[in-house]
């Protein structure tokens, strides 16, 4: 397959081609190329010309490409650039078109799968191994335990702040932001951290109260690391996946088969094995429905949040 070859058409400004020449020259830009070459690949099959394009022969190619999400994705993202650089209206932002995507990714989309279930067994081997007594431990075990109890994405991890976080009689709430899929904004995302004593190990408010006793004075909830110690400086995303590798792998496990989703994998897996109610788990998971929870689920996965009363953990 040639992907660095550019096939850019004959349509485009010559000055246009040059800027999209060099933009696409460096090895970051390489997804860009690849992404272009398959469009021109498929208009070519269909005797049409890659540029400019209306809106319907998106529509059509989106449909025709069935569960190749990541691909069409990349093409669009091409399209759309060489549109930017040509200085036109990027027809990628077709509300019809993205509705095609949208239906694309419903049909065809498998979320969130991929890394192995941090389940609850496996859960307290790696909080058990972690040494409380540094400042990045006691980071380590807080955000473990928020995050798996919360069903979290890396991301909402990272970007969680200090101020959305509050006492409650029972452990702590924390206020996240609209949910991403609520346009209204009528419904705000709660995590709520209810202490667990029967198992101290596993009992996330305990660990983050520990914690927010020595994290650095920063917006967010949670800090970047450095060794032993913790920075002002907001976690990233890619620390957290590979704080949670690290953690698995420093407890004996396989650190491989795990990333930062283990922990809302670990979550899911072990309340649909304990026979929680799928409407439940939602409750925690924000998963539109039972179906798209179920896909999640594969051998055994699941995630919720008022499961933080109930769940055993003994
Ligand atoms: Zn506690």
């Amino acid at each position: 397959m040639t992907t660095t070859s550019l096939a850019l058409p004959s349509k485009l400004d010559p000055a246009h081609r040059a800027a999209i020449n060099a933009a696409w020259a460096t090895a970051t830009q390489r997804n860009f190329k690849i992404g272009w070459a398959r469009w021109v690949r498929w208009c070519a099959a269909q005797k049409l010309e890659p540029f400019p394009v209306s809106p319907e022969t998106l529509i059509d190619y989106v449909r025709s490409q069935h569960e190749q999400i990541p691909s069409v994705l990349n093409a669009l993202k091409s399209i759309n650039q060489v549109y930017k650089l040509a200085s036109e209206p990027s027809p990628t932002k077709n509300p019809f078109v993205m509705l095609a995507v949208r239906g694309m990714r419903k049909t065809y989309g498998k979320p969130e799968v991929g890394r192995a279930a941090l389940t609850l067994p496996l859960l307290k081997q790696v909080i058990r191994e972690i040494d409380r007594s540094t400042p990045v431990g006691t980071r380590d075990a807080a955000l473990l335990l928020v995050g798996w109890w919360g069903a979290l994405r890396r991301k909402t991890i990272s970007d969680m702040r200090y101020e959305q976080v509050h006492e409650t009689p029972d452990g702590y709430r924390v206020e996240l932001g609209r949910h991403k899929t609520d346009v209204l904004g009528a419904r705000r995302d709660i995590v709520h951290l209810v202490h667990r004593h029967e198992v101290p190990a596993v009992c996330a408010p305990c660990a983050l109260q520990e914690w927010l006793a020595v994290r650095p004075h920063i917006a967010t909830l949670f800090a970047a690391g450095s060794g032993n110690y913790v920075v002002a400086r907001p976690v990233s995303g890619n620390a957290i996946w590979a704080m949670v590798r690290r953690r698995c792998g420093l407890a004996g496990l396989d650190a491989t088969q795990f990333g930062a989703h283990s922990l809302r994998a670990g979550l899911i897996t072990t309340a649909i094995s304990q026979g929680e109610s799928a409407s439940k788990i939602q409750q925690v998971t924000k998963h539109a429905n039972e179906a798209m929870l179920m896909r999640y689920y594969r051998e055994s996965e699941a995630g919720p949040n008022y499961l933080g009363r109930t769940l055993k953990v003994t």
